[in-house]
């Protein structure tokens, strides 16, 4: 019989799967994939085959919504009838968080699972709804094995400057560092790196992962030397609703005289600030580059400009740089953004091919003339397949 894998990235409101196929070899094969949405509202499921194909959808009225530990039961019930000829074999996680000991994924056990959820302060709003699905599982499938992989691990290996604040040192020694986040993304992209350009994959390269939350990456030999996300993932760059770096006396000011209560503070920071709050209109990039409003005009422009200004940030860290690559929901699909976050890149050396950035293709390309010092590329991420790698790894591994 052969073995599958699933894939889960729990969140607040959301559970979202893929399942494997672990075939001979190193191959790993999607067989399905979807979610669970809408939870603690209206919950929706839909499910989808490899091509993209529906399999299943089905609604539920607000009211009638499945809770967390029920929507896992539909879907593991749902994956068993579907899956009868492959046994699943793991569970791999998403978990955002892996604090300063977890610099590589890690199989489940009783204690592992106290250590992470005593990481939860760090990551307030997203560890807990990634470790749910753990503990649920734990109790009712104990022998399926249970992979934790963090999206701040690929950053850990950094130059310890690099982690650092200018904070005193015991407000370090109690974990204030900067650990970056969307790693198993620039993992998964270092990874791909060396099949489509060597000097890419060996020299100094940014990788832009600009989805709905969107951070950068410095590349060195296809590892982590600095990133754009800090102690939070409200760090560096202006994203859908999150503001970035933010003069931290802005915070003290709102506080002390707007009389901001540390609530409305995080839901501002977190909710209402970034693209939605410059454009005044939408968090969604696709809506902005059609609106023609003064707001949406602007907001694109800011989230240029800080991509420009983080870039020679990276840049600098690197000590120069051979590529940049563009990755995530805006980085895979705006030509218009690519070919602007270019143009702020032309002092290093990078030369658009406006035909190859237009050209309508899922797969990863160049996008850089022949003549470009520096290569643009671009590489769609699959952070579910990094994460079904380093499940089947740590399984091989015991
Ligand atoms: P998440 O961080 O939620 O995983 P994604 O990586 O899916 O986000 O990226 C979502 C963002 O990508 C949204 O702002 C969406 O508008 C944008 N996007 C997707 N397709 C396009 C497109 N063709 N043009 C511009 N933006 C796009």
């Amino acid at each position: 019989m052969n073995s599958s894998i699933l894939v889960l990235n729990a969140g607040s409101s959301s559970i979202k799967f893929s399942l494997f196929l672990a075939a001979a070899g190193d191959a790993l094969e999607l067989l399905l994939r979807g979610q669970m949405s809408g939870l603690g509202g209206a919950a929706h499921f839909e499910a989808s085959d490899a091509q993209g194909k529906p399999v299943a959808r089905r609604h539920w009225p607000a009211g009638e919504s499945p809770d967390h530990g029920n929507a896992l039961a539909f879907l593991l019930e749902f994956l068993r009838e579907h899956t009868q000829q492959h046994a699943l074999s793991a569970v791999g996680h998403r978990v955002v968080h892996g604090g300063l000991s977890f610099a590589a994924p890690v199989y489940v056990t009783e204690a592992i699972l106290s250590e992470l959820e005593a990481l939860v302060p760090l990551a307030p709003l997203h560890q807990p709804h990634n470790l749910a699905p753990i503990r649920i599982l734990s109790e009712r499938m104990p022998t399926v094995a249970q992979v934790a992989c963090f999206d701040t691990a690929f950053h850990r290996h950094q130059p310890e400057i690099a982690q650092r604040y200018a904070l005193p040192r015991e407000i370090t020694d109690a974990g204030i560092r900067a650990y970056g986040f969307h790693g198993l993304s620039y993992e998964y992209v270092a990874a791909a790196l060396p099949q489509i350009d060597l000097e890419a994959a060996h020299g100094r390269a940014a990788v832009l992962h600009l989805g709905n939350g969107a951070s950068m990456c410095a590349l060195l030999g296809g590892r982590s030397i600095a990133t754009t996300m800090g102690f939070t993932a409200l760090d560096g760059l202006p994203m859908g609703t999150r503001c970035g770096s933010l003069d931290p006396g802005v915070l003290l000011y709102l506080l002390q005289q707007h009389g901001m209560s540390v609530s409305e503070l995080e839901q501002m920071l977190y909710r209402r600030s970034g693209l939605l709050g410059v454009s005044g209109l939408a968090s969604d990039m696709r809506e902005l580059l059609e609106a023609d409003t003064p707001g949406a005009k602007l907001a694109v422009e800011l989230f240029v400009y800080r991509i420009g200004r983080e870039l020679g940030s990276l840049a600098a860290a690197l000590g120069g740089l051979d590529a940049l690559v563009f990755t995530a929901g805006i980085g895979e699909n705006s030509a218009p953004i690519r070919a602007r976050v270019c143009a702020a890149a032309a002092w290093l050396g990078v030369e658009l091919d406006a035909e190859a950035n237009a050209a309508n293709q899922a797969n990863a390309r160049r996008i850089s003339t022949g003549a470009s010092a520096t290569s643009a590329w671009v590489i769609p991420t699959n952070e579910e397949l990094m994460i079904a790698r380093h499940t089947r790894a740590v399984l091989h591994r015991r």
